[in-house]
């Protein structure tokens, strides 16, 4: 278990998820609902989900200001100016420390200057906008509700703004060349956003897409395409200056994301809202009221997706609990994620350093001044490294 994570506190870094779109996009299997589905009005879900924040915060422990906030999806734009009101009302009742990352995901199909403006006297720091590429032909494919003009527009909007702006981008995408993909990443670059993240396209069963590939209509992701594009990223991005500091994060220097580092660090989260997770130490779990057994040292919760149970003050959520060992090698997992990896000190388990030393042997990982990271290989299969240090073998 983590050294920081033994005494109760409220977690500082808070995750809002507000499960709702435009429409489905063809590819995803996220836990959200189109607009017209949804059994409230936008207005009403935002007020939930602020309730849901303030109780938590309220079930027996410290309070302290969050560090950070990251309001995700789903795509949060589409509660208008809702969206502004929550945050307010979050800083009304939790309060922010000074310096705080607010950061809200963005669709560029819901997201306008007046907006923007709103969020930016709410006190939003950072947006994240979900553009995936800047080619039509690839957005029609992916069932995305823009198009590219539109998502220029809406970065032009981010950063004239003065908030900072990160782009989503895809690749692996049936029929995306690679000409395209180097044009899309030429594109985010030109854009002036401080943060890129970088996704390769995952085939989810269920999915319009995953029933074209079935029906033999459009061609299954090709994973070695995927990989070189990922590659021919990595290059043109720290070539331009950016930093890759996490599998898929690129961000110029003082722009990485601080909320997502704490995910990949170990570090208390919670979570409001339909399909929502955190994360606690037992500690911390105890002091809210949940019961939970002697050998557990880390406590994991998956709230219902579902807008009835999930949206209560004391949501229904699935549990998982984690003993010492396994909340250790779950660090070590993810901070493997992280390019500057882990210290060797922090690998107390002699198992897990038996599995570093071998996926060395496998050139996929390697101890460097005093820490295990990731080679460029490894990277490209992290989820080998991933599975072998959760098994310990
Ligand atoms: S915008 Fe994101 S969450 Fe919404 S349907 Fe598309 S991929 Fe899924």
């Amino acid at each position: 278990m983590s050294k920081g994570n033994d005494t109760a506190r409220t977690p500082v870094h808070l995750y809002v998820h507000v499960p709702v779109c435009r429409l489905k996009c063809a590819y995803c299997d996220f836990f959200s609902v189109a607009v017209f589905d949804l059994p409230m009005s936008t207005a009403e879900l935002a007020e939930a989900l602020t309730r849901q924040a303030v109780a938590w915060s309220a079930r027996g422990l410290d309070a302290r200001p969050l560090e950070t906030l990251y309001v995700g999806g789903g795509t949060p734009t589409i509660l208008g100016p809702s969206l502004a009101t929550l945050v307010s009302s979050l800083r009304e009742c939790l309060g922010f420390a000074e310096g705080a990352e607010i950061t809200i995901e963005a669709n560029p199909d819901s997201l306008d200057d007046r907006l923007v403006d709103l969020l930016a006297e709410a006190g939003v720091t950072r947006v994240s906008l979900g553009v995936q590429s800047f080619h039509d032909d690839v957005l029609r494919l992916l069932g995305r509700p823009h198009d590219a003009s539109r998502a220029l527009a809406a970065a032009r909007t981010v950063r004239e703004s003065g908030l900072a702006l990160s782009l989503d981008v895809m690749c692996g995408i049936p029929g995306q060349s690679m000409g395209s993909w180097v044009a899309s990443l030429e594109y985010a670059i030109a854009t002036g956003a401080q943060h890129v993240s970088v996704y390769p396209l995952s085939l989810e069963s269920g999915t319009p897409m995953a029933a074209e590939v079935l029906l033999g209509r459009l061609a299954e992701p090709d994973p070695d395409v995927a990989a070189d594009m990922m590659t021919a990223a990595c290059e043109i991005l720290t070539r331009e200056g950016f930093t890759h500091y996490e599998i898929s994060n690129y961000a110029r220097p003082g722009f990485e994301s601080r909320h997502n580092t704490a995910y990949w660090s170990g570090k208390e989260y919670t979570g409001v809202g339909p399909g929502a997770h955190g994360m606690l130490s037992a500690t911390t779990a105890r002091a809210a009221g949940l019961v939970v057994p002697d050998e557990v040292a880390r406590v994991r919760y998956a709230i219902a997706c579902d807008f009835t149970y999930g949206l209560d003050e004391a949501p229904r959520a699935d549990i998982e609990t984690l003993s010492a060992q396994e909340a250790a090698r779950e660090d070590v997992m993810l901070g493997l994620r992280m390019m500057a990896g882990v210290t060797v000190a922090s690998v107390e388990d002699a198992e897990l350093t038996a599995v570093l030393e071998r996926m060395a042997g496998l050139g996929l990982t390697e101890c460097v001044d005093g820490r295990w990271r990731l080679t460029a290989r490894g990277w490209l299969l992290g989820n080998e490294v991933f599975s072998a240090v959760w098994a310990g073998e």
